[in-house]
């Protein structure tokens, strides 16, 4: 469920007509709903009521400052996998005991940061970096917490590039090495052991590999208990997927899934830590467009919008699916026609989706693409020397620019000209 709906012929943000916001900012623009960011962090909240928990929200999935403050202030931890994030985490107010720094390349230099800053936990994710890490900390006097991240060989079923529980995936240890690897890290200074952490892929619309892979991990767990390792924490990982399609089945609830965390985990006395990005942000933004002009080709028409694969990759990436909506609501029984919606870039790649239905658009008409609110602005990029996409966050009737669009001056002045030239 999200809070972008019709209200008298018009698609709004909570109370607040997309059509004002493209007014006032100007379009592309990424448009998030506080209400719905809310909602979704208090589904896992409730799902995992039963027992302690931490929600490390996967700041990858949408890394803006307020985002992030709106879910700190609610008590989300947050998971990271750069410095970057780090600091964003910190700035937003967010204490390091609530970080976990997830990710299968930590330099020495962002394991000092996070060391110097607080942090709750390394997940790490291969033998050199459990050893580089150990240096770093034995080498500030520090005793960091750490958790092995570990590969349980499971099909997540979900699209190939992100998926990342199968062995041949660069992520997390093998399974059948994990007790040497755990007792390397007892042996190493600096370390301290207090959990197993897991990720086996994003957007996975079926509970079976979570029950496959946690069931792994509970048996995990007893061994390593039994090694003399002191297990308190299990990281679960993120993933669970959304709904991309209004006329989909929908994936599980959260509820569903922490019942099913529960079912495998839950005996056996450890804190959960879960680490939702896509679950809590994908929903709660869309991306606002406007027509720049429908293209009359042969055989097909293209609607040509002002928004692009620069600021929305997922369709050209991993071939996803964004319902694409107008903003003025059709009127019942419209006409409507197939066109292909693509961008202005230069590349054929440069397509959101073909042959939807739609109705006629004008010239300078609103669309918006639904569930973009992660793994959007974060891919964001100024290709085609196109200003980076600005975002807005709304709340109730009120909204406010979170990032506002370059100017063009500000792009061309990042650029240096060297003195030789
Ligand atoms: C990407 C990622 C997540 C979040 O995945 P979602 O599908 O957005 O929930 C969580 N943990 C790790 C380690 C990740 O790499």
């Amino acid at each position: 469920m999200d809070h972008f709906n019709y209200q008298g012929g018009e698609l709004c943000a909570e109370d607040v007509p997309l059509a004002r916001i493209a007014a006032e900012v100007g379009t592309p623009v990424y448009v998030y709903s506080t209400a719905t960011l809310s909602r979704h962090f208090n589904l896992f909240r409730e799902a995992l009521a039963w027992t302690d928990h931490l929600i490390c929200y996967a700041v990858k999935a949408n890394s803006n400052l307020a985002v992030l403050k709106l879910l700190g202030a609610m008590g989300a931890g947050m998971d990271v996998v750069s410095g970057g994030e780090y600091a964003r985490a910190r700035a937003a107010g967010v204490p390091g005991e609530r970080i976990v720094f997830s990710g299968v390349g930590k330099t020495r230099g962002e394991m000092a940061q996070a060391i110097q800053g607080g942090i709750r936990q390394f997940n790490i994710e291969s033998e050199p970096e459990m050893q580089a890490l150990s240096e770093v900390a034995a080498g500030q006097g520090a005793v960091v917490p750490v958790a092995v991240r570990v590969n349980p060989d499971v099909d997540a079923r979900t699209h190939a590039k992100i998926a990342t529980g199968k062995s041949e995936n660069k992520f997390g240890i093998p399974i059948a090495r994990a007790r040497e690897v755990y007792a390397e890290a007892a042996r190493l200074p600096g370390l301290r052991v207090v959990g197993i952490d897991m990720h086996i892929g994003s957007q996975l619309t079926d509970l079976d590999p979570y029950r496959q892979a946690y069931s792994k991990m509970a048996q995990l767990c007893r061994t390593l208990r039994a090694d003399g390792h002191a297990i308190m924490r299990l990281d679960m990982g993120g993933g669970l997927g959304i709904p991309y399609r209004r006329d989909n089945a929908a994936p599980p609830l959260p509820i569903e899934y922490g019942q099913v965390i529960r079912e495998t985990v839950g005996d056996l006395g450890c804190e959960i830590e879960i680490e939702p990005g896509r679950n809590i942000v994908g929903n709660a933004g869309v991306l606002l467009a406007s027509v720049i002009h429908t293209k009359r080709g042969e055989g097909r028409d293209f609607l040509i919008l002002d928004a692009a694969m620069n600021d929305l990759i997922r369709p050209a990436m991993y071939d996803a699916h964004h319902d694409i909506v107008p903003v003025r609501e059709p009127a019942v029984g419209a006409e409507v026609a197939p066109v292909d919606v693509v961008g202005p870039v230069c590349e054929t790649g440069d397509t959101f989706a073909r042959g939807v239905q739609l109705p006629p658009l004008g010239d300078g008409e609103l669309v918006a693409f639904r569930s973009a609110g992660a793994y959007g602005a974060v891919m964001a990029s100024e290709y085609n020397s196109r200003p980076l996409v600005p975002e807005v966050l709304v709340a109730g009737d009120r909204f406010a620019v979170i990032r506002p669009r370059p100017s063009i001056d500000e792009m061309l002045g990042r650029d240096r000209i060297p003195d030789w030239l």
